[in-house]
């Protein structure tokens, strides 16, 4: 969208096209208010395309006594779970009981326990070693004593943050990536006013009226809105991923794995055809607005820790596909000596005349977090605005047609409505058959490339193959032998010459091997 086209008066602005701009975003709209989002890149760039991709209460939180953090958010992955079945799905985690390493039966039953009480349902179970070691093949027999099986949930993130954004835009909202908040405007007493914009590509500018701002930039929080306590500080911790194709390690349960080094807990995930593995928790140390990357350190870490359980696998750095990485804002103390798994992960919010600053928490805790931003900026919001916090996060999909309808099974219908809502019937209706099939190591089917390309708002092919699908961070060289194909399927949809269509897939590889580069590889 040209600079030119986007009204000048809002009664809301969000700063930040990632899981907390956007759900703000949602919740705007379901309050009436005329609210618009800009995203200095694309949508979802930061933090929230490069999680774990779990909708999750996180266990290690528990053990660190973080009880209320946990509770909300295996709260919020109940009524998720409920309300985007396709986008948020159960996942099985398995974890090993080795009699001389990580944790014992004891302490992870009672954490287990908690864990169901605060769902509200039992979804643990031991098993022991035999039926362990059936479940995860491959997994190191020396001293197991067996495992246990518990519930989470996993979603696509990018996906999540999209949704939201264009189920906002359908509903009234707009939201405009490539274009950055430069400066907050204040009248004489100070309050605030509204925001200057440029195009972050092209520099064009131009100024929109609000008498409320949210900002929720994530790691780049403090470059708009400096925290007001002057002791306090956003330390920006990294945290690192290897993508692994499933075919290495034939796993279709998660597995929590404890780092023999620093006893820490990773994962291995499967996720949309491949494996991820992850994470590190490491002070980023590096300036956030050059790509945030995994580190030849980093891998070693992960891929160790895999190998210490899969030793039989031998997997190495070379046989993973891609690695990506993103940056957690955490608020801390300026002296900042805690160990960084420690740093609190509750979010916070500091407000100024009308602009509220949000950030920290989690994708699995974005409701509570738009909750919380929208009541902080209401002393500046239209008095007859209301949240309303407990309607559905989406709207209701129409019933999801019979397995089978366009050749389609009942999981892939479900996969394309929870990431599509409604959409997902034209792009099965006005698919070639050929289309309607598997890009080959992934769960995107081809069809919904084109659409993509036509509907959700990309200015580049990274945005389309990166986000809108995610093939790009799932396949060895970013599904390079796929890209005639993709160009042949785009091309009538998308208003690109030759010359430009050359000069997105050259930018395309370039990222590839750069910031999704295993390191050392
Ligand atoms: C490695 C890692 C793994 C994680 N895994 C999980 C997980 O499995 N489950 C979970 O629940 N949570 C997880 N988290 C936490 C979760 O991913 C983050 O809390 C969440 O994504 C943060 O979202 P955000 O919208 O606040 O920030 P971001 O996603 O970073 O979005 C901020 C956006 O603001 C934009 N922006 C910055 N400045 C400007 C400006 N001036 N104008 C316009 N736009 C601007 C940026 O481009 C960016 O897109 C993980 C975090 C990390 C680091």
């Amino acid at each position: 969208m040209k600079m030119e086209q986007i009204d000048k008066n809002w009664d809301l602005v969000v700063i930040g096209g990632g899981i907390t701009g956007a759900g703000v975003l949602r919740e705007a709209v379901r309050m009436g208010l005329k609210t618009l989002l800009v995203e200095k890149n694309d949508f979802a760039y930061g933090t929230s395309s490069r999680s774990s991709k779990l909708v999750h209460g996180g266990l290690r939180y528990l053990k660190e006594g973080r009880l209320h953090l946990t509770y909300e958010s295996v709260r919020q992955r109940q009524r998720l779970l409920e309300e985007a079945p396709g986008l948020v799905d159960e996942i099985d985690f398995l974890m090993p009981v080795y009699k001389k390493r990580g944790p014992g039966r004891l302490p992870l039953t009672a954490g287990l326990v908690l864990y169901d009480l605060m769902a509200g349902k039992r979804y643990h179970s031991y098993l022991d070693r035999k039926s362990f070691s059936e479940m995860v093949p491959g997994i190191d027999p020396t001293d197991l004593s067996g495992g246990f099986r518990f519930m989470d949930a996993q979603t696509d993130d990018a996906r999540l943050v999209l949704r939201l954004i264009f189920e906002s835009i359908e509903n009234g909202a707009n939201a405009v990536n490539y274009t950055a908040a430069t400066r907050i405007l204040r009248n004489e007493k100070q309050e605030v006013t509204g925001v200057s914009l440029a195009d972050a590509e092209t520099g064009k500018r131009t100024e929109v009226s609000a008498p409320a701002v949210i900002n929720a930039t994530g790691a780049w929080a403090e470059t708009l809105h400096p925290v007001h306590e002057s002791d306090m500080h956003l330390r920006p911790l990294r945290g690192s991923h290897l993508v692994i194709p499933a075919g290495r390690l034939p796993l279709s349960q998660a597995v929590t794995l404890i780092h023999p080094d620093d006893g820490r807990p990773l994962f291995i995930i499967p996720w949309e055809g491949a494996l991820i593995l992850g994470t590190t928790d490491i002070d980023h140390g590096k300036d956030i607005d050059t790509e945030v990357t995994a580190t030849r350190k980093e891998a070693r870490y992960m891929i160790d820790c895999l190998n210490a359980y899969f030793p039989e696998a031998d997997i190495g750095l070379t046989d993973c596909a891609a690695s990506f990485a993103g940056i957690r804002p955490i608020l801390t103390n300026k002296k900042g000596a805690l160990d960084p798994s420690k740093e609190s992960r509750e979010h916070v919010i500091w407000t100024d005349k009308g602009l509220v600053t949000v950030t920290g928490g989690k994708l699995t805790t974005f409701r509570i977090l738009a909750g919380d931003a929208l009541k902080a900026a209401s002393p500046w919001l239209p008095e007859s605005s209301m949240l309303h916090l407990k309607a559905p996060v989406f709207t209701e999909n129409p019933q999801v047609p019979e397995a089978g309808e366009n050749g389609l099974s009942a999981d892939i219908w479900r996969r394309l409505f929870g990431r599509y809502g409604k959409k997902a019937i034209s792009i099965a209706a006005n698919a070639r058959p050929e289309d309607l099939v598997l890009v080959p190591g992934t769960h995107t089917l081809w069809a919904e490339i084109p659409v993509a390309a036509q509907t959700e708002r990309i200015r580049h092919l990274t945005d389309l193959l990166l986000r809108r699908v995610r093939m790009g961070m799932l396949l060895k060289e970013g599904g390079r032998q796929h890209l005639e194909r993709i160009r042949e399927l785009c091309e009538p949809v998308l208003p690109w010459d030759a010359g430009r269509w050359d000069e997105e897939l050259q930018m395309y590889m370039d990222y590839v091997n750069t910031a999704l580069r295993v390191p050392s590889a």
